[in-house]
């Protein structure tokens, strides 16, 4: 629960305004400031005081006790144009609470603690098992002493800004060391243990041998990815079991396919069983990789025939590309998972003027290959030679960056030794609906009106199916000072099969500073307000413009018939 104080008119509007859009989450604190905050602190697990940053010092300082069970407080100052992280940022989340009341009040968050105010990843937040002297090593990076990063195998990691040599280390290793004072080791996600196990092979004998073998080969259980094995063993309780208690999924393979794997062992057994000649070292080289140990058989103290068997390969680092679309341009219509993805990038691949966009939110140490308009084809090949090289890169575009942007040409170049992540964004015909109403109510389409890669035969062509099938029309790339014929060549074939007054919108420069918008008719549209900022919605033939909105019925029937009646 958060509880909130206030003592002012307008302190008590603003902490109103939380406990409106929080009812669940907050707890107003009526009554004298100091008794208030102090039956939060006692009550909450966070608060926010609507209070000079002083008084709370001075209310809260007799308070005080661990900074990992005190609650995280935040001050949001009379004029609501700040909230500051007061007292636990991470332990009491009061740095992400900053964040969020900051959005909410329009409010600047403050926030002091090392780590987030530098941008530095926490070395426990990279997504990696870490073990080690985690504090000290990131109280290095803070003080901005040199950290070397000693990578044991290539694996993309997100930006870190580390050195080549250094009195602090980071080390990416799978191998079963013990951290020295100074150094922080990460564990990539590179083993893959097969395993083949009879029917009814109890669990320990299983998760024995794994441990065993892993151990005997200098391993880290730490770094294993997966248990494979055969389909015919997805469910075998043992291997299910150990694969559990080792927090690792079970990933299986045809028969069929573990046959084709070259392997050292082959043997008789499981081909009568199960149909391949291996199971364990088939299963751990389908992705290929080195096979670090070759099948091994559990011994079992009672003397009777082993029940499992298992082998571990290495795994070829896989680079990964993060395509990524920004949204329309508003920083609120950039999505979580967006801002994720940029953070977790090494490499950034994009358009010099998207690159402007999102610079703040990239991490320090983010490799930053910009471009400008034109080189597509360059910047798609670029960000898939990087990723094949190990990196973590992420490939941005405006709005979608799937919708007449980067991730066809770039996934066209991408072959499958790569991981590929699309991130969906606000793309601009969305945007623009929002603008102007509810124009994409029914059947829709975009049409590109940029005869620079296609022909304007088959753009014709395209834009008069939509006209005769009666689709609403968003037209990117409508003009632009050497393309003018264009737009006033598709509005006529629409015109052709629609009314002079069907609603036409258009949005220029939708969610940026200079947003403009407005909304004619298919008779009355001037091509001379539109230019390469625009997206133009042209409506179908029960389009209105209902107290100034662009509308576009969900249905001919919909609105009158029973069911739309509900
Ligand atoms: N990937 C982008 C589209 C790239 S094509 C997306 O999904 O939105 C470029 C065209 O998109 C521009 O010529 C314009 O027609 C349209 N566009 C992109 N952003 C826009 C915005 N904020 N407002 C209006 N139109 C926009």
């Amino acid at each position: 629960m958060i509880g909130l104080i206030s003592a002012t008119a307008a302190g008590a509007a603003a902490r109103d305004r939380l406990a409106v859009a929080w009812p669940d989450r907050t707890r107003v604190y009526e009554g004298p400031v100091g008794d208030a905050v102090r039956s939060a602190f006692a009550e909450c697990e966070q608060l926010v005081c609507f209070l000079a940053t002083g008084a709370v010092v001075r209310l809260i300082a007799p308070l005080l006790g661990e900074k990992s069970t005190d609650p995280g407080v935040v001050c949001v100052d009379e004029a609501g144009r700040f909230a500051v992280s007061l007292v636990g940022g991470h332990g009491g989340g009061a740095n992400e609470l900053a964040r969020e009341v900051g959005e909410l009040l329009a409010a600047q968050p403050v926030v002091t603690t090392a780590t987030d105010s530098v941008g530095l990843p926490g070395l426990d937040t990279l997504g990696f098992p870490v073990e080690g002297s985690v504090a000290t090593v990131s109280r290095a990076l803070l003080d901005g002493e040199p950290v070397a990063l000693r990578a044991e195998l290539p694996w993309p990691l997100p930006p870190l800004p580390l050195a080549e040599e250094g009195a602090y280390a980071v080390r990416l290793t799978d191998r079963a060391v013990e951290p020295a004072g100074n150094e922080v080791l990460l564990r990539p996600p590179s083993l893959v243990v097969g395993v083949g196990a009879s029917r009814g092979a109890p669990a320990d004998e299983v998760l024995g041998l794994v441990e065993e073998t892993l151990r005997d080969a200098g391993l880290s259980p730490r770094s294993v990815a997966e248990l494979a094995t055969v389909d015919a063993k997805a469910g075998e309780p043992g291997i299910v079991e150990a694969a559990a208690r080792l927090g690792v999924p079970v990933v299986t393979h045809s028969a069929e396919e573990l046959a084709g794997v070259q392997v050292p062992n082959p043997s008789d057994a499981p081909l009568a069983a199960v149909g391949t000649p291996s199971v364990a070292e088939a299963a751990a080289l389908v992705g290929g990789g080195e096979l670090l140990v070759p099948k091994r058989k559990s011994e079992r103290a009672d003397g009777r025939p082993a029940m499992a068997t298992c082998a571990v390969v290495r795994r070829p680092a896989r680079g990964r590309l993060a395509v990524v679309g920004l949204g329309p341009g508003a920083r609120d219509l950039l999505t979580p998972r967006a801002r994720a993805e940029l953070r977790r990038a090494s490499v950034l691949v994009g358009l010099d003027q998207y690159v402007d966009q999102i610079r703040d939110l990239l991490r320090p140490g983010t490799r930053i290959l910009e471009s400008g308009l034109g080189a597509e084809e360059e910047r798609a090949r670029t960000a898939v030679a990087e990723a094949r090289a190990g990196q973590a890169v992420a490939l941005i575009g405006s709005g979608d960056a799937g919708v007449y942007a980067m991730a066809s040409p770039a996934l066209a170049e991408a072959s499958d030794d790569i991981d590929v992540i699309g991130v969906p964004g606000v793309t601009a015909a969305l945007a623009a609906g929002a603008i102007l109403g509810a124009p994409l109510g029914h059947d829709h389409v975009s049409i590109s009106l940029s005869d620079l890669h296609t022909p304007w035969e088959v753009i014709e062509r395209r834009v008069r199916a939509a006209a005769e099938a009666d689709i609403v029309v968003t037209f990117y790339n409508p003009r632009s000072r050497g393309r003018d014929w264009q737009l006033p060549k598709a509005l006529a074939i629409l015109a052709g099969h629609r009314e002079p007054t069907t609603p036409v919108g258009v949005v220029r420069n939708a969610s940026r500073p200079d947003e403009s918008s407005r909304l004619t008719t298919l008779g009355a549209l001037d091509p001379a307000w539109v230019d390469m900022m625009t997206v133009v919605t042209v409506g179908n033939t029960a389009t209105r413009n209902i107290a100034g909105r662009m509308v576009t019925p969900r249905g001919y029937r919909w609105q009158t018939s029973e069911e739309g009646a509900k």
